[in-house]
């Protein structure tokens, strides 16, 4: 990934959503002012956003159901009353209503010990990422270790596996890359995704580049592995949304990073799916539409290494984020100092999101940002990581991805 100029139209993109960010920030600050009225405060304002949805239930719920143009089309009956209903394409708006408004957060100390604390296994991660510590550049032996890892480890725990394999030009001629999609209910039509990139810079040479993005890998592995069981029983309880893994290949630039030399993966896939329709109860749209949101993990696992709200659409789930650190914090769950910064950085990094967020898919970055002290150097080795703030965030994401799906203990 790569951090761009003031050239970059991402930077105009978000700076034009920052007015709004700030305004929640500073409601933030004054909700921080006495810390033991908290939890009363919290409850209070989750039954005030409660009554408040069921007051305004008819309209609020179409809005949120369908955005406001096609709820404006369904009131003075122009659309058809298929558009009017809850489908698979709009689904992910209601679902953000939900979860954030009628109090399907895990919450108690019970549930958050469960799958925090009760379901971990870093043993599995430390193994996962020890196979993955190794050079992976695209097309070499390492890359086909690695790939065949990933693909072993996510059938073991009945995930579905594709390879999506393509030919592209780079600066030293075509190569094939290969990215792996790993799906818990294929049949599902909604997804939410999780990805990272599997491969590894040719320079300098013999690098493994650990939290670039090995870590991520082995923290998508440990996920899967951990969660099971947990996720065994949602993939038979819910039809309509599932859990994604996409592990892309050619992330990194060959030579030096360009619109054309970089991220070959995610730009193939997210063009892919674009042009391949996808039909469900009547409703159509394209492969992209499936994604729910897309949560990007890179450069993570180092010593220092502290995240910040990057885009503003998905501020509510980054802020779930912030919330389920601090719970684990309270509750003694987790040790360390934040990785979660309240904090919105308009920063304009260049990833495997963009291909996608130029989609409108919503996109959810988490990356370590400043980069880490190794970015892209020999040092990106086991030694620069700490395995204590790398199993906070494996709890924390397993929270948040039990609250995503509306997971029960
Ligand atoms: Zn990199």
């Amino acid at each position: 990934m790569i951090v761009t100029g003031a050239a970059c139209p991402v930077i105009g993109d978000i700076t034009a959503k920052l007015e709004t960010d700030q305004t929640q920030q500073q409601g933030g600050r004054r909700d921080r002012t006495g810390q033991n009225r908290k939890q009363e405060n919290t409850e209070k304002r989750e039954q005030d956003k409660i009554k408040g949805v069921k007051r305004g239930l008819t309209l609020m719920e179409m809005i949120m159901r369908n955005g406001l143009f096609q709820t404006a089309l369904c009131l003075v009956g122009i659309s058809s009353p298929v558009n009017c209903q809850v489908n698979w394409k709009n689904g992910k708006n209601i679902h953000h209503q939900l979860t954030q408004q009628q109090g399907k957060t895990i919450s108690t100390t019970e549930d958050l010990t469960y799958f925090a604390n009760n379901l971990i296994n870093e043993r599995n991660f430390v193994k996962n990422l020890d196979t993955i510590l190794i050079p992976r550049t695209v097309g070499s032996e390492g890359s086909r270790k690695v790939r065949n890892h990933i693909i072993k480890e996510m059938r073991r725990v009945g995930w579905s596996v594709d390879q999506h394999a393509f030919e592209d030009n780079t600066p030293f001629g075509k190569y094939t890359f290969t990215n792996v999609i790993a799906t818990l209910n294929p049949d599902a039509p909604r997804r939410m995704v999780i990805a990272c990139h599997y491969d590894s810079k040719l320079e300098p040479r013999g690098g493994v580049f650990a939290s670039d993005s090995a870590v991520p890998c082995a923290m998508m592995l440990n996920l899967a592995k951990t969660m099971r069981e947990e996720l065994r029983e949602q993939k038979k309880n819910s039809q309509d949304l599932t859990i994604q893994f996409l592990f892309f290949d050619g992330e990194e630039a060959f030579k030096r990073w360009t619109s054309t030399d970089s991220i070959y993966g995610s730009r193939r896939l997210a063009s892919d799916w674009e042009k391949k329709p996808y039909s469900h109860n009547g409703v159509s749209g394209d492969h992209n539409d499936r994604i729910d949101i897309f949560v990007l993990l890179d450069l993570l696992g180092a010593r220092d290494m502290t995240l910040s709200k990057l885009e503003t659409s998905t501020g509510d789930w980054y802020d779930n984020l912030v919330r389920i650190e601090q719970s684990l914090q309270q509750r003694g769950l987790i040790k360390g100092s934040s990785i979660f910064n309240r904090n919105f950085l308009p920063a304009g990094i260049e990833d495997d999101h963009i291909p996608f967020k130029r989609r409108n898919v919503p996109i959810l970055h988490l990356i370590a940002y400043p980069f880490p002290k190794q970015w892209h150097k020999m040092g990106d080795d086991r030694s620069t990581l700490d395995f204590e703030r790398i199993a906070n965030f494996n709890k924390v994401l397993r929270v948040f991805v039990a609250e995503y799906l509306h997971m029960n203990t």
